[in-house]
């Protein structure tokens, strides 16, 4: 795309539209970005209330692809693995990787979003204005009607074109939705679980009341506690819950006195390290969980979605971040591509197009993914089987550092990878594993490179046995 003087305009302000703002401004586009929130650099952040992501190796591609990494790095706390605590209050520690320089990170969701703000706000060639919601987007003019929350009024702002990156309740994508002029599909499907943050604080001396370094679950099959470090010393709690038909659930947590009860039988050990817990537990929303899915993502050569506006997904693969900054990697690459091509094939429609036909199966696996781990992490994580599943791959990684990734190791610390093939391809290698240790076919008397040998022989059968029928 060679003009350059076009004007895009990016509706919403968060992680995805922050980091795509700057990266368009750098290759020259003038870039508007609007956001219906008020500047979070202006707006004191509620001490209490410290939210965090996981930001793993895709999404530091992204940072990378605008120079930010070494900046978002300094805001970093390393997970080296899932610190599992059990009823008991006994814990231990599993480790992300089998090689040593593979980790996730905590990092500040509020503070990212600053950061990258900045860093978009310092090109000249980029606008930032808050406070403006869209309410109405006219696609095939990439015209877009924002109300001001201070005066009050409509303001319309037009331009070359719009990339929607207002998240999972997407404007942008409900005027694809209500358009009849081209076919527009649609899935949304909620999990029977919402969740709720609550805070382990720091220390009276800002210190860490447990483990720093690491991820921490407390599976228990329906439901299940995570907590991530701040740097603050405290940790953002997250519990998932049913909201419905189960012992416990939020339809029923309705005193304090049934909350204390089902933490103290389920998380005692939590218990301990939040004094608040109460207190959050009703003051804190209840969020919804769910999967959205659409095609297609563009519309008339004049607005497209990224990032959650697109794919919003479940939270527990810690992806929905580092897909959306993937989102911006790959949509950089179509740009590439189609910038010393001739004029007809690098109009936006085609472009659009190319950049959903790279994509999509992508945001499609990991979206599915997510929910599969969804299961794992709430039941599977304490299971024998899988923990001895877990112990072998680790030692594969540590044995055999470039031949063996688990499925894991696929999806978040392999970014040259897409997620379809880290998908296809980490399935069959769990199926494989779990079979043969079913079956007893992986005793602990078999030498470690004869394991490997024979679940790597599965698994290229399996994989083959997938592609003649059509599966891959
Ligand atoms: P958002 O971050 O939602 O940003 C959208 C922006 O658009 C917001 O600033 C919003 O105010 C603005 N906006 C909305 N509507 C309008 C409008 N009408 N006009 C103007 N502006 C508008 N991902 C990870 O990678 N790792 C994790 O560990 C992780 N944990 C998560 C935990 C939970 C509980 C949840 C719910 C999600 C988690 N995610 C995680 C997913 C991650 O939060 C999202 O994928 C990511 O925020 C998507 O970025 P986005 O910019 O597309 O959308």
């Amino acid at each position: 795309m060679e003009n350059k003087n076009q004007k895009i305009l990016i509706i919403g302000a968060g992680l995805c539209g922050s980091l795509l703002a700057l990266r368009m401004a750098q290759r020259g586009y003038q870039v508007q970005l609007v956001e219906k929130r008020p500047d979070l650099r202006d707006v004191t952040q509620d001490a209490g209330r410290s939210i965090n992501l996981a930001l793993s190796d895709r999404g530091l591609k992204g940072l990378r692809l605008a120079g930010v990494e070494e900046e978002a790095l300094k805001l970093c706390i390393p997970m080296l693995g899932r610190m599992i605590h059990d009823k008991q209050g006994n814990t231990f520690m599993s480790n992300y990787s089998g090689r040593e320089n593979e980790y996730i990170n905590s990092i500040s969701r509020p503070g990212l979003n600053m950061l990258l703000l900045d860093a978009a706000e310092a090109m000249p060639n980029v606008e930032i204005i808050f406070n403006k919601g869209c309410t109405k987007v006219d696609l095939e003019n990439a015209v877009a009607t924002f109300k001001d929350y201070n005066t009050k009024e409509e303001i319309t702002y037009k331009a070359d074109v719009i990339l929607g990156t207002d998240g999972a309740g997407s404007v942008v994508r409900k005027a694809m939705f209500n358009d009849r002029n081209f076919l527009f599909s649609f899935s949304q499907n909620w999990l029977t679980h919402g969740y709720k943050e609550i805070t382990i604080p720091a220390t009276e001396n800002g210190g860490y009341r447990t483990e720093k370094g690491a991820l921490h679950i407390w599976p228990r099959g329906e439901d299940m506690l995570i907590a991530l470090p701040n740097l603050d010393g405290s940790f953002t709690v997250t519990l998932f819950a049913p909201y419905s038909n189960s012992d416990y659930c939020f339809d029923t947590l309705t005193t304090p006195e049934m909350v204390m009860a089902y933490f103290e039988t389920e998380y005692p050990d939590a218990v301990a390290l939040m004094p608040n817990l109460v207190e959050e537990f009703f003051d804190n929303p209840t969020g919804p969980l769910g999967t959205i899915k659409c095609s297609p993502w563009s519309s008339f050569g004049k607005a497209c979605l990224l990032g959650d506006s697109a794919h919003a997904i479940v939270p527990f693969y810690g992806q929905g971040m580092n897909a959306s900054f993937e989102d911006v990697v790959v949509f950089d690459e179509i740009l590439n591509k189609h910038d010393s091509k001739t004029s007809e094939e690098n109009d936006w429609k085609t472009i659009f197009h190319a950049y959903e036909m790279t994509r999509k199966k992508d945001t499609d696996a990991i979206a599915d993914l997510a929910v599969d781990n969804f299961r794992e992490m709430k039941e599977l994580t304490a299971t024998p089987l899988f923990q001895q599943k877990r112990k072998l791959e680790m030692a594969f990684e540590s044995q055999f550092p470039m031949e063996y990734f688990s499925k894991y190791s696929l999806v978040t610390f392999n970014e040259d990878i897409t997620y379809h093939e880290a998908m296809t391809r980490g399935r069959v290698q769990d199926k494989v594993i779990l079979n043969l240790l079913n079956d007893g076919r992986l005793p602990d008397s078999m030498e470690l490179a004869e394991k490997f040998k024979l679940v790597k022989k599965e698994t290229t059968e399996a994989l083959h046995d997938d592609a003649v029928v059509g599966n891959l």
